[in-house]
């Protein structure tokens, strides 16, 4: 009986030593990690996503797998396939209703939503995919839209690794949310 016991608590602590290290080391790390540029322009005025109610990091994230962070508001990030523009918009309290923008205050803008992907004039921004590198506008009211797509940023890229003359990717420790993991490369 006494065999039985000493068996029972090596076996338990064999069990909690693998739950441990199984958590320090996560080995379902998502494989997806993707970066877009993103530009909202309502009626003329940028949106400013750097803005510290829009960031998400190790203690607070809006949304797992997608999210803006450590301090650059100029890049969306995705961790897992099939994110959408929609659910970035949604996780900062802003949605388009009746074909208007409405932001994080409730306040409507009106008139037309207009978006673009690279250049392109495509539908509803809430469904769209995002995909790596894309650079993305969405804009409302009068105003050029050749003006606004030549200021979107193009840091994406960086973030991606996929221009290292321009730079190495940052580091990334803000990040937050169970998906959510710096892939070195
Ligand atoms: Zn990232
Ligand atoms: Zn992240």
């Amino acid at each position: 009986m006494r065999r039985l016991a000493g068996f029972t608590a090596v076996l338990l602590v064999i069990v909690f030593v693998v739950v441990v290290v199984n958590n320090l080391f996560p080995t379902e790390v998502s494989e997806v990690h993707q970066h877009a540029d993103i530009l909202l322009v309502l009626n003329g005025q940028v949106m400013n996503f750097s803005r510290a109610e829009f960031m998400s990091d190790e203690n607070r994230s809006l949304n797992p797998v997608t999210h803006v962070h450590d301090g650059n508001g100029q890049v969306i990030h995705t961790h897992a396939a099939g994110v959408t523009l929609g659910a970035f918009f949604t996780s900062l309290n802003m949605s388009i209703d009746n074909g208007c923008f409405v932001d994080h205050t409730g306040k409507r803008f009106c008139g037309g939503v207009r978006f673009f992907v690279n250049s392109e004039e495509k539908g509803n921004p809430m469904g769209y995919v995002i995909a790596d590198l894309d650079r993305l506008l969405v804009m409302t009211g009068p105003g050029n839209p050749g003006l606004w797509l030549g200021r979107i940023s193009q840091d994406a890229c960086i973030y991606s690794g996929k221009c290292p003359e321009r730079g190495v990717p940052p580091d990334e420790v803000g990040c937050g949310g169970a998906d959510c993991y710096f892939i070195p490369g």
